[in-house]
């Protein structure tokens, strides 16, 4: 995995150490020399990941990860922390200003690539949705990443292998936090799919291999993306690290800090919480490009591509297939006389008689207004007619009940009908269901035509 990693440090030589080592694993390296500096850096070079010195004059590394945090052009870039001080304090105050994750200098190459690259891989999985989210911005919503209450809501799953262990952790915790505990580790990975927020793994347990517990973890899909925080003995670095390379998301040291475990409990539940909702954006935008909110129908831009679809596969002989154009009459005097949101109503009962006279095949869109488009695959003019005339009856034969006890109202509806030709587009054939529905208006309305073979060469 290649990346930009960019250095900050106001101590040239340690700068110097830290791109010889990260140069050594083929990383990219760009540098800074002040706090100030890494911003501009930061924001110029959009580096995958910083790592940020703690103790620098002017403005130190915790003003300077604030300040990254708090820009939307640096925001998803992943903050380590390099401090001299081995204080518990410092490292909570670092992950309250937003890093990432911290480490202490001298730095051992096993946990900085292992960090690195344990980060980078959250920040591929981000940079994808945030691409969304930008899209998401500029039609005026917002993701809120910091919601001080993300604690209380929490449900999270301590698995450790004897029950002191788990006494232990949980008087760590917020008393706020919902925590469940499992020590049979089968049982362990099982429970995880009960729709936990985080998982502690307590890694130090002999009773059986924790790590095995944390990949299987990771393996499920429907965990994939859990947040897992392991326990571990700080002298056993190896396992640390693999831990990482297992896709743990971060690692607490034993004698657990509470401020530490507390802090980095929030730094993966904040991220959780901000991936959840980019996820179910995309999910809702990807529903909202293809759904007439109003009817729930197909949206005029994906009934047309389907019928694109089908005309080609009418003219490679595949399949016929025949249209109808719906229209709903005298519609403006519903609105005029009733109001508007009678007139919607109409709109969605509409819709629903519509979906129920379909066959499976058929496909129903909204074109506009009170426009309804069908595409009906395999159906030729007389098979059309008759879906067409099933429709027509069963909006006429039963009065639309108007919202809040409007009383009944009568509608109808005027169709016309085409069939898809070998070799025509989709324009030639909507235009003759046009026809055909103009026809039905001028006769009436409450009528079905279907479009005049004669006159199709015409
Ligand atoms: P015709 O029988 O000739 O089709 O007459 P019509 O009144 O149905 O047709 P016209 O095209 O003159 O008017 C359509 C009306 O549909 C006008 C417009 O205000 C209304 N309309 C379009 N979209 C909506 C909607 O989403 N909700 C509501 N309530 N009304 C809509
Ligand atoms: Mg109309
Ligand atoms: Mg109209």
């Amino acid at each position: 995995m290649s990346a930009r990693v960019l250095v900050v440090d106001d101590q040239e030589p340690n700068v110097r150490l830290l791109e010889a080592k990260l140069k050594a694993e083929y990383f990219e390296v760009v540098t800074a020399f002040s706090g100030q500096a890494a911003i501009e850096k930061a924001i110029s070079e959009q580096p995958d990941v910083i790592l940020l010195d703690v103790m620098m004059p002017g403005m130190d590394g915790f003003e300077t990860c604030r300040r990254l945090k708090a820009d939307r052009r640096t925001r998803h870039i992943p903050v380590i922390n390099v401090t001299a001080l081995d204080q518990p304090e410092d490292r909570v105050r670092g992950l309250e200003a937003g890093a990432d994750d911290f480490l202490t200098k001298p730095v051992d190459n096993l946990p900085l690539f292992a960090r690195i690259r344990s980060l980078l891989r959250l920040k591929e999985l981000l940079d994808e949705l945030r691409l969304r989210e930008e899209n998401a911005e500029e039609r005026g919503l917002s993701v809120a990443t910091d919601d001080p209450e993300l604690l209380d809501s929490a449900r999270v799953l301590i698995i450790a292998g004897e029950e002191r262990v788990i006494r232990h952790i949980s008087a760590k915790l917020p008393d706020t936090i919902k925590v469940d505990s499992e020590i049979a580790p089968e049982l362990a990975v099982r429970r995880t799919t009960d729709g936990y927020d985080l998982v502690l793994v307590d890694l130090t347990t002999r009773a059986y291999d924790a790590l095995r517990t944390c990949a299987r973890i990771r393996s499920n899909s429907e965990t994939r993306t859990l947040p897992i925080i392991a326990i571990v003995d700080p002298d056993e670095v190896a396992r640390s690290v693999r831990a990482l390379d297992l896709g743990v998301n971060d690692i607490v040291n034993r004698p657990i800090d509470r401020g530490e475990l507390n802090a980095r409990l929030r730094t993966q539940l904040r991220r959780k919480r901000y991936a959840d909702t980019l996820r179910e954006r995309l999910e809702d935008s990807l529903e909202m490009a293809v759904t007439d909110p109003l009817t729930e129908l197909s949206n005029r831009r994906y009934i047309s591509s389907r019928l694109q679809q089908a005309a080609l596969m009418v003219s490679g002989g595949e399949m016929q297939a025949s249209v109808m154009i719906a229209d709903l009459d005298h519609f403006k005097r519903v609105n005029d006389t009733y109001g508007h949101e009678a007139g919607d109503a109409v709109l969605v009962e509409f819709a629903e008689r519509l979906r129920n006279q379909l066959r499976a095949i058929d496909l129903a869109g909204r074109f506009g207004g009170e426009e309804f488009v069908v595409l009906m695959p395999e159906a030729d003019l007389d098979d059309a007619r008759i879906g067409a005339e099933r429709l027509r009856a069963a909006i006429y034969d039963t009065p639309f009940r108007l919202p809040e006890d409007g009383g009944e109202l009568d509608v109808t509806v005027s169709i016309g009908v085409a069939q898809i030709l070998p070799g025509e587009d989709v324009e030639a054939v909507m235009r003759r269901a046009d026809i055909a529905l103009y026809r039905a208006k001028a006769a009436g309305r409450n009528k079905v035509v279907v479009e005049d073979k004669a006159e199709r060469a015409a």
